[in-house]
């Protein structure tokens, strides 16, 4: 049977040939492992006796063959990552090299771990909460320095904090109101529900202003899905190249070769776009270009924002005019292409499918020109500008949401039993719904399954 805490190995490095591999070892065992496997090259070293936050050079032995010749650090619990003894050896990166040691240690009775298990001891030894378990995880999928920011942020605390804070202000209230009722004589509940009703406007106002955050979240995390669209030849595949730094995707004069969707990850200025480059959407009776057109309006509804390249040395046509009555209530950006052809453009047209908001820029994908200006734009219209500035903590995760709406909609139902005079132990029912879906985020009271399906998504040796 598995002990969910016998010691447990894992290599927590990538598996490749690299410069250095690190298996690490946690649990009780994994000093009595340590001392069984390795000689130290000072002598007066005693394996058996490795000092705590002590880095160690020698060879790691398999009876009497030298496997590699290694780095040990030593962190005895509870000042260590996962809480329990874990010892780190720190050897070359050949793959065969790391799989011998990884084999070594398990036959000395450490146990393979499970993805994400280190972090699961980190959590069910109380080192970090739930919410900061979930952001190392973010943290080593961070896409970009946003993303970065916010996981470490999340890391430290600054989400468990907030979380934490309102839940004590919330039970205090709770164990007031419950003393009252017990104990009418001594303590009144006179005025009380409209005192509690201001307490309950700023938990909402928190709540609320977190779950705001949450497509800004997304947007930093995940990185914004972002469509370009324009009929062939506007510069769709120029821009997109332009963006990527490097071409890769199919620059080409003839009309309609971009016939399926490409799809391209770029970040600029910290922000990661999904770039998707569409085929034109246009009328056709070529049937691998109508799968195209079609495949196009289904990136088009999903994407965040919408990207409408026009070639703006000529004039605009039937079929500009019909992308742009596809997109005509979406977020989008229009792009002037060909900036560097000296004719005159007429957006007059133009205008008559946009919406106030939507940024009209012109570029150049060939010479680079105005790309600056689409950042500054796009920054603008996903962000409202506040990105840049603020510390602010991001909701990235949709479980938090999920019970961010929850708690939210509890505190709401509080309020309105206060308006609407019932009794006191009305609203203990939803402040405590409210308390305890706060609580999911923290990771208390979370049921088992869903603790192991969240370090289910972890890498090994995390
Ligand atoms: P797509 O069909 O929309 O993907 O368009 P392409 O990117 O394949 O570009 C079509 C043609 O326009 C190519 O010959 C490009 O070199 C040219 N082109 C693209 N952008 C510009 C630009 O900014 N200025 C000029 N002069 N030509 C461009």
């Amino acid at each position: 049977m598995i002990n969910e805490f016998d010691t447990i190995a894992a290599i927590a490095t990538a598996v490749s040939n690299a410069g250095i591999g690190i298996v690490r070892i946690s649990g009780d065992d994994s000093l009595r492992i340590i001392g069984e496997i390795f000689e130290p090259y000072n002598k007066k070293k005693d394996a058996k006796n490795l000092e705590s936050h002590r880095i160690y050079y020698g060879n790691i032995m398999d009876g009497r063959e030298v496997i590699d010749e290694c780095i040990v650090l030593i962190m005895k619990g509870p000042h260590s990552y996962t809480k329990e003894d874990v010892v780190e050896i720190d050897c070359h990166g050949g793959v065969s090299v790391i799989y011998r040691i990884l084999n070594l240690v398990i036959a000395h009775g450490a146990r393979p771990a499970d993805p994400g298990e280190f972090t699961k001891r980190a959590f069910l030894n109380g080192r970090i909460d739930l919410s900061q378990a979930e952001a190392v995880m973010e943290l080593i999928d961070s896409k970009n320095e946003l993303a970065r920011r916010n996981s470490v942020s999340q890391l430290k605390g600054n989400l468990s904090d907030k979380i934490k804070k309102i839940r004590e202000e919330v039970l205090y209230q709770i164990a007031y109101i419950e003393s009252a009722l017990d104990d009418p004589e001594h303590i009144s509940l006179d005025g009380y529900p409209q005192q509690l009703a201001g307490l309950v406007d700023n938990w909402i106002e928190i709540t609320d202003k977190m779950l705001s955050s949450y497509d800004d979240g997304r947007y930093i995390s995940e990185g914004i899905r972002t469509c370009i669209v324009g009929k062939p030849n506007a510069g769709k595949s120029s821009f997109l190249n332009t963006l990527l730094g490097e071409e890769r995707a199919i620059v080409t004069e003839v009309a309609g070769t971009t016939r399926d969707t490409l799809e391209e990850s770029v970040t600029i200025d910290g922000i990661t776009l999904n770039m998707i480059d569409t085929a034109g959407i246009h009328d056709t009776e070529d049937q691998v270009e109508k799968i195209g057109v079609q495949k196009a309006k289904k990136e088009i509804e999903n994407a965040d924002i919408i990207l409408f390249l026009a070639d703006s040395s000529i004039p605009l046509e039937k079929e500009d005019f019909d992308i742009l009555e596809e997109i005509r209530d979406r977020k989008k950006i229009i792009l002037l292409n060909k900036s560097d052809k000296d004719t005159e453009f007429d957006d007059t047209p133009l205008r008559e499918y946009l919406n106030e908001e939507d940024p009209i820029i012109s570029i150049s994908a060939k010479y680079n020109e105005g790309i600056d200006d689409f950042i500054k734009e796009l920054k603008n219209l996903m962000f409202h500008g506040r990105i840049d500035t603020n510390n602010e903590m991001y909701i990235t995760n949709a479980r938090h949401k999920k019970a961010l709406d929850d708690a939210l909609t509890s505190f709401q139902c509080a309020k309105r039993s206060i308006e609407d005079g019932m009794p006191e132990d009305f609203f203990t029912i939803d402040l405590m719904n409210g308390y305890e879906k706060l609580g999911l985020i923290v990771g208390e009271s979370v049921e088992e399954d869903l603790i192991n399906e969240i370090f289910s998504r972890f890498c090994t040796g995390k």
